[in-house]
């Protein structure tokens, strides 16, 4: 039931018609019992500033933000949270009524919600990271790592100029390649924050027979949710995770910033999003 006083998000994208987030976060608040609706935008390309600008003083809760908005997302905000501004990106802004617009970003705290959950011996301390990729993803990846206490991220990337420009954001932890081969056989973690794979096809390269034996390797695409890479991982026994507990793990600490309360475990968001996505694990 929509009321007067439903409490309005959603999320922002161009295109948007593929997320999976009105799903998720609409079954969320049934299941809450809360009078909320989550819907999806699809601003112009060249219009995200004005559309962002016009939710100014709270006419909605907030709104996720995905490609190609998030670095616009940043942009407009006046207040940030660390990781936001450690990413150079936002997927969350939040329209507080006092006027100002909040820019968060949750995805790196996704990524690591997705590994306590598939990987949960690993521990980021442990050793370094090596990260695939030098795009918005792998900002936030890079950001959260070292957050949590990695001592070192290796950033691989087939545009070196990118990874070098990503490492000089952050501080001497952070190095640039591009290639995985010498920063591999001592990654605990590697992940892929490339688009290999997304839509089937291959995955990035990694010099499988030097990693170590209990290497997590992770991946962030979820279409398809057992991707090229993460197959090649499990073929020689490794722990994996998939980008789909990550889509879980941004949403749940956005939903408690758009809604104000911890989405309810009862509901298995896994298998309402497999059934979604017409897959199996
Ligand atoms: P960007 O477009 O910002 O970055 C893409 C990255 O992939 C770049 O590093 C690019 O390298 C690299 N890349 C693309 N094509 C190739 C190729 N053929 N060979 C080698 N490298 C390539 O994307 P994002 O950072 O926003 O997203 C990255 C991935 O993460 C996407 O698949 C996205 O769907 C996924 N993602 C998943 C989330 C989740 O919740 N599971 C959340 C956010 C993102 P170069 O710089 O050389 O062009």
């Amino acid at each position: 039931m929509i009321s007067a006083k439903t409490r309005i998000a959603g999320v922002a994208g161009a295109p948007v018609r593929h997320s999976l987030s009105p799903l998720l976060h609409n079954a969320w608040l049934e299941a809450s019992g809360i009078d909320g609706a989550y819907v999806a935008f699809c601003p112009p390309q060249d219009g995200f500033d004005a559309f962002a600008q016009g939710f100014r003083g709270g006419a909605i809760a907030g709104i996720n933000v995905t490609l190609p908005f998030k670095q616009q997302a940043l942009a407009v905000a006046d207040d940030f949270s660390d990781l936001a501004r450690a990413a150079g990106a936002a997927n969350l802004l939040l329209f507080h009524e006092n006027g100002r617009i909040e820019a968060r970003n949750t995805d790196g705290e996704g990524m690591m919600r997705a590994l306590a959950v598939q990987a949960p011996d690993y521990n980021p301390r442990s050793g370094p990271a090596v990260v695939l990729g030098a795009g918005g993803a792998a900002r936030g990846a890079v950001a959260a790592l070292l957050d949590a206490g990695a001592p070192e991220v290796t950033v691989v990337n087939r545009t070196l100029d990118r990874a070098e420009q990503l490492a000089q954001a952050f501080d001497s932890r952070v190095r640039a390649l591009d290639r995985a081969d010498r920063a591999a056989p001592e990654a605990v973690v590697v992940i892929n924050a490339t688009s290999l794979g997304l839509g089937g096809g291959s995955g990035p390269d990694l010099p499988w027979s030097s990693v170590a034996d209990s290497v997590v390797i992770m991946d962030m695409v979820y279409t398809p949710l057992r991707t090229e890479f993460l197959a090649a991982a499990q073929t020689r026994g490794l722990t994996v995770v998939d980008g789909l507990e990550m889509l879980i793990g941004q949403a749940i600490p956005a939903f408690e910033a758009l809604f104000g309360q911890a989405p309810p475990l009862q509901l298995d968001a896994r298998r309402l999003l497999l059934n979604a996505l017409g897959q199996h694990l």
